[in-house]
């Protein structure tokens, strides 16, 4: 029911049962599925992917879910592909594409991540899962553990919205506020979890939420006609979406689905929190704790990120970018996106439209090249992070 074969070290390439418990590799670094994708091409093809579900279950082969028939699900994925025509005018441009993730359940991309890493932890016996989270990776894992039958538990910074805390809590989840960063919280969760039997759900210290996240890939370039656009800007914290976009297409190509040609990857983040893009306008390979990390936008308040090399890596192969915005553009944009498309985005969503900005004065994106803004989540739950006033 799934081609998957193995986990592999990112790191050291080393090959690893998927069916036993895994959370980073012995060599600290984040674990991938691998799958045999010779026999995939063989017998799973893109008729077949058409026919399925309109959800990102379509790619079930592709994915490391054994009884998928037996798998909790909420209707995650398959979100629509909007072009912007208003929003392009107002920039000059034909072809500027949102992929509109804010509709997913618990209203972020999150979903894709935890209904894949929820589901693979409930095959293998796990009843508890915990996770350190800025907001919607923790909405998200409460709403599938529910699904599942299993406790959640989750630890946000303090200064996290409201809505999310609401939601965890309606959810079911047991909920910690932690003064201090979701690295804090990071830390408290590595601290407790042992003890407690909790198995952890945190950004590639599990081999599977970045498998979910890798459906993006899939579903932009089946939504396109089995091709990718020029360039696509996407809000960058922990990184699994890049990367598991990267490792799509990757996929595809050897599936025969596409050919060799990639988007450039344009990393996003705050200039109050922007460790990718320092490390990148550094040629650094690793990237370095960012001191005093501050944004409204709080999927991007990930002052270190354990897949920093993996990022870097997918920005430079691509000829891609990293851009640092300020929080009051990426307000001052997504007030625009809500006015010109009728998105209420995410400031992470925002943020993409301001990097567009900066992008096309600077020439490193021009005008008639197709652009895809990942809106990786709903304004909703942001209420106290997102004034009016700047409208
Ligand atoms: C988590 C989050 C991000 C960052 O995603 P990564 O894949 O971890 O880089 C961006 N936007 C929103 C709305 C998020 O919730």
């Amino acid at each position: 029911m799934t081609f998957m074969t193995h986990l592999e070290c990112t790191q050291t390439g080393q090959a690893f049962d998927p069916d036993e418990l895994h959370n980073l590799s012995p060599a600290g670094a984040p674990l991938f599925p691998r799958y045999d994708l010779a026999a995939a091409r063989e017998k799973f093809r893109r008729e077949d992917v058409a026919a399925g579900p309109p959800n990102l279950w379509r790619y079930g082969p592709l994915l490391p879910v054994r009884k998928r028939d037996e798998a909790v699900s909420l209707g995650e994925g398959w979100t629509p592909l909007l072009h912007a025509r208003r929003l392009g005018r107002a920039y000059g441009m034909e072809r500027l594409l949102i992929k509109e993730e804010g509709v997913n359940p618990t209203g972020s991309f999150k979903a894709r991540g935890l209904v894949m890493s929820i589901n693979r932890a409930r095959e293998l016996g796990v009843e508890a899962v915990v996770i350190p989270s800025a907001g919607n990776a923790a909405g998200a894992m409460s709403a599938y553990a529910a699904a599942a039958g299993m406790k959640a538990v989750v630890f946000m910074p303090r200064q996290t919205p409201s809505a999310f805390v609401f939601e965890c809590q309606g959810l079911g989840a047991e909920v910690h506020l932690v003064d201090g960063l979701i690295t804090d919280c990071g830390k408290l969760v590595a601290e407790k979890k042992e003890a407690e039997g909790w198995f952890d759900q945190s950004t590639f210290k599990e081999p599977y939420r970045v498998e979910g996240k890798k459906t993006m890939g899939y579903e932009l370039a089946e939504q396109l006609g089995w091709r990718l656009p020029d360039v696509i800007i996407y809000p960058t914290g922990g990184g699994t979406g890049l990367v598991g976009m990267w490792k799509a297409f990757a996929e595809m190509e050897e599936l025969g689905w596409i050919g060799p040609k990639r988007p450039r990857m344009v990393s996003v983040q705050s200039d109050g929190c922007a460790p990718i893009v320092r490390a990148f306008e550094e040629g650094c390979e690793k990237a370095s704790y960012w001191e005093n990390a501050q944004t409204l936008a709080s999927g991007l308040r990930v002052p270190a990120a354990v897949a920093d090399f993996l990022i870097l890596r997918a920005i430079r192969e691509s000829s891609g970018a990293a851009v640092a915005v300020s929080d009051e553009d990426m307000l001052r944009c997504s007030w625009q996106l809500a006015a010109l498309q009728g998105v209420l985005p995410a400031p992470e969503g925002g943020a993409t439209l301001a990097a567009l900005g900066t992008l096309l004065e600077t020439g490193q994106v021009q005008r008639h090249e197709e652009v895809v803004l990942f809106n990786t989540g709903s304004g909703y739950k942001y209420q106290e992070n997102m004034p009016l006033e700047g409208l």
